[in-house]
């Protein structure tokens, strides 16, 4: 390594332990420790300023794709920087969001049909919430007008609506104040629970540690060895069918007509990422869907992280035909390239803000940056290269190979699960396979493994104790190999 890349590398690390505050991150360890400092990415591979490579095992938190530098993402990126790098969404059109959108609708379930941009994960949550709500307000005050036509003078705070949402427990929305009351998970989200408004969380499908789940413990997918009765469906029931007969009006005051509280339930299909990939039984985000259309409970999918083939199809929902009425997209929206989003929602939804101006039912919400022209032309290229190159096709082909790859985990004493969809894994360590025992927290067992592998050329960041992997989709079969090969000894030299 030249003296040059040494102090440059020196310089670089010396900047950020002295200004960078970041995320997620206990910064006394921080600024005990010499941070990596990442200068260059090619395909899967990411470069240090020393001039190290490491396979990027979890695509640069989630985002990437289809590699890093990809050419056509990027050529239409420069594209789109020689035209406009940005202009205002707020009152006016512009060339990308207008292609991508509709590209968006013709892709997503096909009960989406209206666009609304936004930033990142959160922003898309957040705006998914809101509407939902004012959703629920606007039908309230529509029909109380329709009531009492004279009487009634427009003004919605009188009228009681549904206000509150259904989640998962241990469920990871975001980290603004409604995504993260939405959320479940008291390690991040305690601190702040005075900030945050009340939803009800309902038990997530973790086979591996479900309390209805009878089956003996083994070395296999908990999933697809579990005893039950689909106790945690009956649950989903119970919850929605005890907010719908259990309140008088509060405008009535009349026994007989009841408030239904909920706008909406949130989910993320298919698997619920941060909690630790927690991959639900197949039939789940189904019956879910079902339940919520019964109970006329709006369905919002959260797919921030499954959208965008991460489970083998474009959209997670798509796998059990579920039709929502939000989806929320970020992360891998633009191939990992450039923060967007994206919520998008139903015909009914939308026709449901339109009205006079004074009426105002207008979505009373925005950020300086929706709809950023260099972020569309990136998403219009991802999308692009999903379309040239068969991308399906190879997620495919990597997820039954990944599958193979990661039986040697079940071999290990330290591992008690691993779970699969499509190209995303995560192995749960524990102290004890048999009876499930847990390592704590303040153990930091996962943190402490991926430490291991990134000195073999491996960078992931676990979930606690539970070690993610989930690569760009440009990976090759040699390159996933090794990835599986480095944990495993890594598991092997921490854990024995
Ligand atoms: N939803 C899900 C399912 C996520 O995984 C995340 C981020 N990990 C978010 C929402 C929030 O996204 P962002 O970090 O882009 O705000």
């Amino acid at each position: 390594m030249s003296s040059d890349r040494v102090s440059r590398a020196g310089l670089l690390a010396g900047l950020d332990r002295r200004y960078v505050w970041h995320p997620f991150t206990q910064m006394r360890d921080w600024l005990r420790a010499n941070p990596t400092v990442i200068v260059e990415g090619r395909g899967p591979c990411v470069m240090d300023a020393r001039g190290r490579r490491y396979l990027d095992a979890n695509s640069s938190i989630w985002t990437n794709l289809h590699g890093h530098q990809q050419p056509r993402i990027t050529r239409a990126m420069i594209r789109q920087l020689k035209k406009i790098a940005h202009s205002s969404a707020l009152g006016l059109a512009n060339e990308p969001a207008s292609l991508l959108a509709e590209k968006l609708v013709k892709l997503a379930p096909k009960s989406l049909k209206k666009v609304f941009y936004s930033d990142d994960g959160s922003t898309a949550i957040e705006a998914a919430l809101k509407m939902a709500f004012q959703f629920w307000r606007q039908q309230t005050v529509r029909r109380a007008a329709e009531r009492n036509p004279e009487g009634f003078r427009g003004a919605p705070h009188r009228f009681d609506s549904r206000r509150s949402f259904l989640a998962l427990e241990n469920a990871y929305h975001g980290d603004t104040v409604g995504a993260m009351s939405l959320g479940g998970m008291d390690v991040f989200h305690d601190t702040y629970r005075p900030l945050m408004f009340r939803t009800s969380k309902v038990m997530a499908p973790y086979c591996y540690r479900c309390p209805f789940n009878r089956a003996k413990p083994e070395k296999t997918d908990a999933r697809n060895h579990r005893k039950c009765n689909w106790e945690c469906i009956s649950l989903v029931e119970q919850k929605l069918e005890s907010e719908a007969g259990g309140r008088k009006s509060r405008v009535t005051r009349h026994a007989s007509r009841v408030t239904r509280l909920y706008a909406a339930a949130v989910i993320e299909p298919l698997v619920q990422g941060a909690a630790g990939m927690i991959t639900h039984p197949a039939g789940y985000l189904k019956k879910f869907s079902d339940l919520c259309r019964q109970h006329d409970v709006l369905l919002i999918a959260d797919e921030v992280m499954t959208g965008f083939g991460r489970t083998g199809t474009l959209f997670a929902c798509e796998k059990e035909k579920v039709l929502p009425d939000f989806l929320c997209l970020a992360k891998g929206l633009t191939g990992g390239y450039l923060p967007l989003a994206t919520t998008l929602t139903s015909q009914r939804v939308f026709d449901a803000f339109l009205g006079e101006y004074a009426e105002r039912k207008t979505f009373f919400h925005g950020h300086s940056y929706a709809a950023n022209p260099l972020g569309c032309s990136a998403a219009l290229a991802n999308l692009e290269t999903f379309d040239r190159e068969k991308t399906l096709k190879t997620i495919a082909a990597r997820s039954a190979e990944l599958e193979t790859m990661l039986q040697r985990f079940w071999k290990l004493p330290h591992v008690g699960d691993v779970r699969q969809v499509g190209l995303v894994a995560g192995v749960e360590l524990v102290r004890n396979w048999k009876t499930h025992e847990p390592y704590r927290w303040e153990d930091r067992m996962g943190a402490r493994v991926c430490e291991e592998a990134k000195k073999q050329g491996v960078l992931t960041r676990p979930i606690g104790n539970v070690l993610v992997i989930m690569p760009p989709y440009c990976i090759t079969a040699a390159q996933l190999e090794k990835i599986c090969d480095v944990l495993k000894r890594s598991i092997q030299t921490v854990c024995n």
